[in-house]
């Protein structure tokens, strides 16, 4: 195994998992939801395949979905992206954000990550040859927010893009315009990329709006937007996923796409392209539905013994164990599965400094109401 790939054998999502089946437990580490998505997204992929959507799709993904995905961000945003220079359709989210980064970085350039990170993005930040630095987000009054000083403080003369990722996994972060715009304004003064991971982005509770860094003066020319349908249409197998931004920034990302993968999904692409134009009553409920669902988890919890922090978006809700007189995040969730048959996911695995999560867990809140209830029911016996 190389260098590059060495520190990152193994994902936690897939030994969490692991766990979790070989001892039957409440899977409430990966995040996935466990009910379907939209029956007519579902019919459409159907009869793609039926009516032989079947073979490669163009590179830059099916026109249908690019011009979907640019009317959502047109609507939603008011942002304006040509769908045959500055939209790509790639294998999810994960994909977009690593063939960015292998685009467009040098060997040598720093990426700024906040920290916890979602799993993949120090990896793809080595396989591209970059070096990391991470800023980790600071509790304060029971929310994790951004911590400029420390932003500031980790950009330099090396440094090439930052990636963001708001809504934010795992701390259920939705970054406010006031943290956006110190970020865009750090983006700018110290000419950033900015690559912002916006997988969550319909996923925001409690009447929030999620609004993308690209929206910010002077962010749309240096930003790459990613998403994914996963998540927000209740696929996460579908690998459904895409990036706008300018037309020469995502003219490098396809030249790393194209030799990772050529395409992905034909059947699903117009499948997808159909949920975004037409499942219009879908999202809300979805956000309802989950905001419910994300209260359910969390008096769960509360009333097991922990102290859950704040959820502003995601799927995601952060406990803090020590009120049960346990104090090592990581201990407690690989024993979690046999001593109480539930799984969850330690933060400080998804950080290069442990210490000031090492107390914290992530529960997954997107499950069936009956799931949740068995968890908690599950998790009063460590109590
Ligand atoms: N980014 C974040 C923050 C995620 O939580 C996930 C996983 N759901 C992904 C990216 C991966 O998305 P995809 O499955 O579309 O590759
Ligand atoms: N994004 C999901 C999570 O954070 C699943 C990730 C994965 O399995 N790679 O739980």
């Amino acid at each position: 195994l190389t260098s590059r790939l060495r520190p990152f054998t193994s994902t936690i999502f897939a030994e969490i998992t692991e766990l979790a089946r070989r001892h039957d437990a409440v899977n409430l580490g990966q995040g996935f939801p466990d009910t379907d998505g939209p029956s007519g997204m579902l019919r459409r992929a159907e009869r793609a395949i039926a009516d032989g959507t079947n073979q490669y799709p163009p590179g830059p993904g099916e026109p249908e979905l690019r011009a979907a995905v640019a009317a959502q961000r047109a609507a939603d945003y008011g942002l304006d992206h040509d769908p045959e220079t500055e939209v790509l359709v790639t294998v999810g989210a994960t994909e977009a954000i690593s063939a960015a980064l292998l685009g467009l970085v040098e060997p040598g350039d720093e990426v700024v990550l906040l920290e916890p990170y979602y799993d993949s993005y120090p990896v793809a930040v080595s396989l591209a040859g970059g070096t990391r630095r991470t800023v980790p987000l600071r509790v304060t009054g029971g929310r994790f927010g951004l911590d400029t000083t420390a932003l500031r403080a980790a950009v330099g003369p090396s440094t090439r893009a930052i990636v963001l990722n708001s809504p934010h996994n795992p701390t259920g972060t939705v970054f406010g315009e006031a943290e956006l715009a110190e970020i865009a304004e750090v983006c700018r003064e110290n000419d950033l990329l900015a690559i912002t991971d916006e997988v969550y982005e319909h996923l925001v509770f409690d009447g929030r709006k999620h609004t993308p860094l690209a929206a910010f003066p002077g962010m749309a020319e240096r930003t790459l937007s990613v998403s994914s349908a996963g998540k927000s249409f209740n696929v996460t197998g579908w690998k459904i996923g895409w990036v706008c931004g300018p037309p020469e920034l995502v003219a490098a990302v396809r030249a790393a796409k194209q030799f990772l993968t050529f395409v992905g999904g034909a059947p699903f692409q117009p499948a997808v392209a159909h949920a975004l134009r037409e499942e219009r009553d879908w999202l809300p409920e979805l956000r309802s539905g989950l905001q419910y669902k994300r209260d359910r988890l969390a008096a769960g919890l509360r009333g097991t013994g922990f102290e859950v922090l704040a959820c502003e978006g995601t799927y995601f809700l952060c406990a803090d164990i020590r009120p049960l007189g346990y104090t090592d995040g990581a201990e407690f969730c690989r024993a979690l599965p046999e001593r109480a048959g539930v799984a969850a996911i330690p933060l400080q695995v998804l950080c290069d400094d442990p210490e000031p999560v090492r107390h914290l867990v992530r529960f997954a809140c997107c499950k069936r109401d009956e799931v949740i209830d068995e968890a908690v029911r599950r998790l009063r016996k460590l109590g």
